[in-house]
């Protein structure tokens, strides 16, 4: 019964095919005029491009890396400075919009960039905007406060208002030159966020609208953008599912899978979609309840079965790791023990403690 929620969502979405080639019109109608770009590698010449040819782009940082380290957040903070900058626009996968993230909200501080990330400093009231552009159909960070950040070989991720972006911008096209491996994990991190943001103790009940949706659009499209990756219209309705799947999770938080792919992350090296795909099907079994069904039904499933059986199946089809066996020598007494301690593990509407959970880890030797 929808009684009793606070429901808010403050990004400005722009979404379309070739919208991202309104880049400076919509930096104009924000009034943004010296941006700095962070991205990774694959995109870095096409920025440097971007920059001799629209004078709002004032510089660029391109070495964003896959887990997005503290130090790249600091050469951007550098050039954001450097150039009097009022925005940062992170272009790319996760990596690149946690990095644009945490830059611009420190960059008018006064602090080390550590003291922020070890949360020893409040961050500083004033910061730049953040423009999210993302190329994978996936992480939704274009519409979380989340930022997943490296310092060494420790990774955080922090939740705090201050990385909300201003503006997203969402092209599928941007995302036709995603390979089928990482479309596969994307779209499964994407199905996780839905799923998850819909069985977390804390749903509510505009964001299971959209998590409804995101579920139904991705069991029907995910196949084909994996096997086609050239299927504008697969990749379009998984870009807009990855969208919703942020919109579905970003009050309510993820749970149970997100929060055991973070050592599986960090022990096991799974990518993020991959970790949190590990143990999503064994969860819908798990979770298993009177709502789930209620959404399996209403993206035209026959219960919880065939959905978990849905996303064992998507796995098998990607080529990713799904037993115990395929992670090499797994220490399955500290694998259930980070599990269990994390945060995220207390949004699970099945209580997980270690013996649940090594029973659930058990069943996929
Ligand atoms: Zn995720």
């Amino acid at each position: 019964m929808a009684n009793n929620f606070v429901y808010s969502q403050p990004v400005k979405i722009f979404f379309g095919e070739g919208k991202f080639a309104s880049l400076g019109d919509i930096l104009a109608e924000l009034g943004l005029h010296h941006c700095v770009i962070a991205c990774g590698r694959h995109f870095a010449s096409q920025a440097e491009k971007m920059r001799e040819e629209n004078s709002a782009i004032v510089g660029v940082f391109g070495g964003v890396e896959q887990n997005p380290q503290l130090s790249g957040i600091i050469e951007t903070v550098k050039i954001c400075r450097e150039t009097n900058a009022d925005a940062v626009i992170g272009i790319g996968g996760g990596s690149s919009l946690d990095t644009a993230k945490f830059a611009a909200a420190i960059s008018l501080g006064d602090g080390e960039a550590e003291e922020y990330y070890r949360g020893t400093r409040p961050f500083p009231d004033k910061r730049l905007a953040i423009i999210a552009v993302p190329t994978t159909a996936g992480t939704g960070s274009e519409v979380t406060q989340v930022s997943v950040v490296s310092h060494g070989t420790e990774k955080k991720t922090i939740n705090n208002p201050v990385f909300m972006p201003r503006a997203a911008i969402v092209d599928p096209v941007l995302s036709s030159t995603v390979p089928p491996r990482t479309t596969m994990n994307t779209g499964l991190d994407a199905l996780a966020h839905a799923l998850e943001g819909y069985w977390s103790r804390n749903h509510q009940p505009i964001s299971d609208l959209m998590a409804i949706e995101a579920v139904r659009i991705i069991l029907a499209n995910l196949e084909k953008a994996y096997r086609d990756g050239t299927d504008m219209e697969a990749r379009a309705n998984m870009a807009y599912a990855a969208l919703l799947g942020g919109l579905s999770f970003a009050l309510p938080k993820t749970a149970a899978s997100h929060a055991c792919s973070y050592p599986l992350s960090e022990d096991y090296h799974l990518p993020h979609g991959e970790a949190c795909a590990f143990t999503l099907d064994s969860l819908v079994r798990i979770n298993a309840d009177e709502r789930l069904e209620y959404l399996c039904r209403a993206v035209g499933l026959s219960g919880t079965d065939e959905l978990a059986d849905r996303i064992a199946a998507l796995k098998a089809l990607g080529g990713l790791r799904t037993r115990l066996s395929d992670l090499g020598e797994v220490d399955l007494d500290k694998l259930c023990r980070d599990c269990a301690a994390h945060p995220l593990m207390n949004n699970n509407p099945v209580h997980m403690d270690e013996d649940a959970l090594r029973r659930m880890f058990e069943a996929l030797r």
